[in-house]
């Protein structure tokens, strides 16, 4: 671990726009190269931002392309580093006769993430920005592109600084107390303005997971098992849910052998649907992998659907339904009006898969699930490690607030809350080591 990693050297070029010939194709160089290129290859002093229409020059002096180039002055761009970016004609050769020309003047080749790893390491953006960067280019519906550019602009890091800063107060005020006996801090009130201060941050957090717990629905979408005997109507519901035919319907019990997974979007986020095999007792060896892989679908899920046959069940009787593990009774349109009673829980539903009756209703459930509550005023897109890193921080936080209420030692608590800080730090990356940078950045496109 270690606060700021190392500096990356050297000048960096590279295509940042999508490889193949296409109208315009852009090429960033950064670095501290940037100037003295900018003298071999365009041949003319560039001011901060302004673009210029030039040849741009190979190195035996024959003009390449016409192009557009706007230089950025460090510390004023992107990287912090000088940058130029040239807009050229979208030719593949012509692309690759720059490229080859800017690695001859002394740059080399970008490695992946690496323009955006520079803005980090230069602080121009913390490491969820930075993570940012690259949901929002790989965003495929404009709700996730909203919320990665909310997380971009910095309102995921906003909130995670702000509870640093509470823990940094409530460890200053704890370290400050040592000092003093305990009558002087008797009259100052410190116990109250304590536990009010450890009792507004435990607020923070909590708001903080449930929004994170949502974003992270939003960036990674979410997994729904649909579980149930066979024959119960499971892979009709599926085909309501995505609107087509995909799995296979049949009347012979244990037709779906194998878990059938689909990808859709609802309202703009990513929904998986894992069919799941009908759990039953068999002697058929590919039936129990079926189940067998049925019931790891289901342990991986966000959320379960179980099907039930409302001819089969008392549809009153829904008491394993909950948040997490919803309850389709289905085959209303089998029952007779006088039998069609509403379930009474609050995620269990009565639908017809056949006729598509009741099926809005579990959608609007599911569509709610990346909303959050109410109060979330900004959505924002988080990553799995962020949530870890969250979970881990609250939980050294909540050890130190209950040693703090059991009077335990104040540089035992302190000490908690350190740990408790270390862990936030993790999500911006203050507080990260060179594999976690690795990890992150080489899953970014070069020229990124
Ligand atoms: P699975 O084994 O749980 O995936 O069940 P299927 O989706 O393959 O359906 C089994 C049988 O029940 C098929 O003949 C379906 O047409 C029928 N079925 C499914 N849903 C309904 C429904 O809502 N009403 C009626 N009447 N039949 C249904």
């Amino acid at each position: 671990m270690n606060t700021k990693i190392q500096r990356l050297s050297g000048t960096i070029a590279a295509q940042s726009s999508a490889q193949g010939a296409s109208g315009v194709a852009v090429i960033r160089v950064s670095g501290s190269g940037v100037k003295p290129i900018i003298q071999k290859t365009i041949k003319k002093e560039l001011e901060h931002m302004k673009a210029e229409l030039a040849p741009f020059y190979a190195q035996n002096g024959n003009v390449i392309d016409q192009v557009i180039a706007l230089y950025f002055q460090s510390p004023s761009s992107y990287t912090g580093e000088d940058i130029l970016e040239i807009s050229c004609h979208g030719s593949i050769a012509v692309i690759d006769e720059i490229l080859a020309s800017l690695y001859q003047q002394g740059a080399r080749p970008a490695n992946a993430g690496e323009f955006t790893r520079r803005a980090f390491l230069n602080d121009k953006l913390d490491l969820t920005q930075a993570e940012a960067v690259a949901d929002l280019i790989e965003s495929t519906s404009i709700e996730v592109a909203r919320a990665a550019k909310n997380s971009l602009e910095g309102a995921f890091s906003k909130k995670v600084f702000s509870i640093l800063d509470s823990l940094a107060q409530l460890r200053s005020t704890i370290e400050a107390s040592l000092d003093f006996p305990d009558e002087d801090l008797e009259e100052t009130n410190h116990d109250k303005k304590l536990a009010k201060l450890f009792r507004e941050t435990r607020n923070s957090y909590q708001t903080l997971l449930e929004q994170t717990q949502v974003a992270c629905k939003i960036r990674e979408g979410m997994v729904v098992a649909i579980t149930g005997k066979p024959n119960v109507g499971k892979s009709t519901l599926l085909n309501q849910l995505i609107g087509h035919d995909r799995a296979i319907v049949s009347d012979e019990p244990g037709t779906t052998r194998d878990t059938i997974e689909v990808n859709t979007t609802i309202d703009g986020y990513s929904v998986s649907f894992v069919d799941t095999a009908g759990v039953r007792k068999t002697d058929n060896k590919v039936e129990k992998e079926g189940i067998r892989r049925a019931l790891e679908a289901t342990e991986n899920a966000d959320l379960i659907i179980e099907v039930k046959d409302a001819t089969q069940e008392k549809i009153t009787d829904a008491k394993e339904a909950n948040e997490n593990h919803l309850i389709a009774f289905n085959k209303a349109d089998l029952l007779n009006n006088k039998e069609e009673i509403k379930p009474k829980a609050n995620n269990a539903f009565l639908v017809s898969a056949l006729e598509g009756r009741g099926i809005n209703k579990i959608v609007e459930n599911l569509s709610n699930r990346f909303k959050g509550s109410k109060d979330t005023e900004l959505t924002i897109t988080a990553r799995r490690r962020h949530l870890t890193s969250l979970k881990e921080s609250f939980k050294s936080f909540d050890v130190a607030r209950k040693k703090e209420k059991n009077n335990e030692a104040g540089d035992i608590v302190a000490e908690e809350l350190l740990q408790a800080q270390n862990s936030l730090s993790e999500i911006t990356g203050e507080y990260s080591s060179e594999e976690l940078l690795d990890s992150i950045f080489n899953k970014f496109c070069i020229g990124k």
